[in-house]
């Protein structure tokens, strides 16, 4: 499970082993304590254009680092934080930070390009969001040009006028929305057109089987098309190998990201590969 999660580097937490209430109740203390014990970190993986390949975008993506278990990846600990409401500050230091980040780099005179945060369904529901998202943007004086939202084809199937209405407030002020792991959820086509989004991002798990199961492949090849239709820019999620770039390229999916590029990395290695 910590391969698959991409830092194998890091001694893993396992979900597995967390049986007992008591581990739970203890985590779950801790995690509340995470922030001001400066235990999170935020790991960023490009977004690559895979015919020049280039860097088009980055994405953050938020790690616990335990002082007893050790890097925690967000599968384990982003449940946890929605049950308790964490989740909320949490992804507003993910959204300070990752402004904060791209800032630096534009003082730097470094290349800049668009930062993605996730944000949860339980954020996404909250009725001022959109308020706090441009606070702290205006605090920062960042450009909205530059930030993404990614949130997941089932989180934005739950009370869908809620959603068309941030969806709206937020292209409004020109921060651009993607769906992340699209095709896991099913979100009717009338839906989708009717969301003010930008991006749909293929999930991994269709990006997997591309180039050995012919259903996989065909049903890449449908998203594409159909996103082509509604003006959206598509992303593959996930790609680990040469011959899933090759067949990208084929069905025309150009922008990706994924362990054949880069595995989510510290903001000093971003810099390192790629912003210098
Ligand atoms: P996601 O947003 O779909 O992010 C992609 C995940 O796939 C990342 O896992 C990334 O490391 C992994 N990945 C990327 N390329 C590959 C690849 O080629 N092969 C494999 N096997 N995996 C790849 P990570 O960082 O463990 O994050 C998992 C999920 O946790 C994210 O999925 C996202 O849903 C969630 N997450 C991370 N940060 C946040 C956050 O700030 N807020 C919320 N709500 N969720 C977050
Ligand atoms: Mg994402
Ligand atoms: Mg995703
Ligand atoms: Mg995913």
């Amino acid at each position: 499970n910590a391969k698959e999660n991409g830092s194998s580097q890091y001694q893993f937490y396992d979900a597995e082993r967390d049986q007992t209430s008591l581990e739970r109740i203890i985590l779950e203390n801790d995690l509340e304590q995470s922030l001001d014990n400066d235990q999170i970190r935020l790991f960023y993986q490009p977004k690559i254009d895979i015919r020049s390949g280039e860097i088009v975008g980055l994405e953050a993506l938020v790690r616990w680092e335990h002082p007893i278990l050790g890097m925690i990846p967000p599968l384990e600990f982003i449940p946890l934080a929605e049950k308790s409401g964490f989740i909320i500050p949490l992804e507003q230091w993910v959204l300070r930070t990752a402004c904060t980040q791209v800032k630096k780099w534009e003082r730097e005179g470094r290349q800049v390009v668009p930062v993605a945060v996730n944000v949860s369904q339980i954020h996404l529901m909250k009725p001022d969001i959109f308020q706090t998202i441009m606070s702290t943007i205006r605090e920062l004086d960042f450009d909205t040009q530059l930030l993404e939202l990614e949130i997941t084809e089932s989180a934005m199937m739950h009370n869908e006028e809620h959603v068309i209405s941030i969806l709206n407030d937020l292209q409004g002020a020109g921060i651009s929305v993607s769906m992340d792991d699209f095709g896991t959820g099913y979100s009717s086509l009338s839906y989708l057109q009717s969301l003010p989004i930008g991006c749909l991002k293929i999930d991994r798990s269709f990006v997997r089987k591309i180039t050995t199961d012919t259903d996989s492949r065909a049903i890449a090849e449908m998203i594409i098309s159909m996103a082509k239709q509604l003006g959206l820019t598509i992303v593959a999620e996930g790609v680990e190998t040469i011959e899933q770039v090759a067949l990208l390229k084929e069905i025309q999916c150009y922008n990706a990201q994924g362990f054949y590029y880069s595995k989510p990395v510290s903001a000093d290695q971003i810099e390192g590969q790629y912003l210098e």
